[in-house]
């Protein structure tokens, strides 16, 4: 019993000399708040931005310091996943300091660790998009020091190789997105850039014609929707389509085949079109109000084809009796 009470003598004496320690020091680590250091436990907060917070709870357990600091953690903003799996490390990292003090070497730790990895908030993008959008063969690269993800992702044998730029405060602020390989028809690339810039845009800056029912407007993260569309809904869906006009695959299996002129063209619904197919389909009546994709029966704007249909009447009529001229011409010789 002697020997369990100075066991527990010693336990206390022990932290409350920690305590001492924790008071000065803890307020002297950047972005880092003592809230609470006694006996029973310590309550520290740790604050890089509005989104990159931690709250961390120390308790002694009663061999302490011969057994490792019970930390807990918590955020309103980092995903759950994120903080199991520091909470594992920052075990791991308890259990060399036995013996000795734990709490300021712990908050440092978890501060370098916060410093050191920006890209921790956005963990469960990342894990969605390896889980949804990526396949086996694709790959996702993360660099924490310059807080980027580099992709790289194909369909058959087309390729796109993107760099994702996380900027400090995220996702308040949008990410940047640059493609910065790909051998698809340079005319696509520079259309999906545009419109990669465009989503993130729209997901921090409220629309410009605000409607009145709509609710307010709330900043959101930006890299899952970038991701879907430059993955899902471009790299990996065109290598698959077919011209909607002549049912033929609308890339060639060989991109080098693109360098020839395989004219493309992309309408306003998003599909592919040969230019030759679509030439002919605009060019033809009935010419009505307007020509609609055959697959989604959207009408199709197209800056080479803005001209009125009564133009395009004119000029169908016109080649027909051309085409009859000739004909006659034809058979006037046979
Ligand atoms: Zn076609
Ligand atoms: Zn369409």
């Amino acid at each position: 019993m002697a020997d369990a009470s100075s066991g527990t003598d010693e336990r206390l004496k022990f932290i409350q000399t920690e305590l001492v320690e924790v008071k000065k020091k803890v307020p002297e680590i950047p972005d880092t708040r003592l809230i609470a250091a006694v006996v029973d436990l310590i309550k520290v907060e740790i604050k890089k931005t509005d989104h990159k917070q931690v709250n961390i709870t120390c308790l002694f357990p009663m061999k302490y310091p011969h057994e490792p600091l019970v930390v807990e953690l918590g955020s309103k903003t980092l995903a759950f996943k994120l903080l199991m799996g520091l909470m594992s490390v920052c075990e791991a990292e308890t259990k060399k300091l036995l013996g000795k003090p734990q709490v300021v070497h712990m908050m440092n730790f978890i501060n370098t660790f916060l410093d050191e990895n920006p890209l921790c908030v956005c963990s469960e993008e990342i894990a969605f998009i390896k889980k949804n959008l990526l396949t086996p063969e694709d790959d996702i690269k993360l660099k924490q020091k310059s807080s980027q993800i580099v992709l790289k992702f194909r369909q058959q044998n087309y390729f796109m190789n993107i760099v994702v730029n996380v900027p400090e405060t995220y996702p308040l602020k949008q990410i940047t997105v640059e493609i910065t390989e790909h051998n698809l028809p340079e005319f696509l690339k520079v259309n999906f850039q545009a419109q990669s810039i465009e989503i993130a845009r729209r997901c921090v800056q409220p629309p410009l014609r605000k409607k009145p029912k709509d609710p307010p407007f709330v900043p959101k993260a930006s890299i899952r929707p970038v991701c879907e569309y430059l993955i899902r809904d471009c790299l990996k869906r065109y290598p698959l389509e077919s011209c909607p006009l002549c049912k033929k695959q609308i890339l060639p299996a060989d991109p080098t085949e693109l360098n020839r002129e395989v004219g493309i063209e992309r309408v306003y619904c998003g599909h592919l079109f040969h230019f030759t197919c679509l030439d002919k389909y605009m060019k033809t009546p009935p010419f009505g109000a307007s020509k609609f994709c055959p697959l989604d029966k959207k009408q199709i704007f197209h800056q080479k084809w803005q001209v009125s249909a009564h133009v395009m009447e004119q000029r169908w009529a016109h080649k027909q009796a051309k085409d009859r001229e000739l004909e006659e011409v034809v058979d006037f010789l046979e």
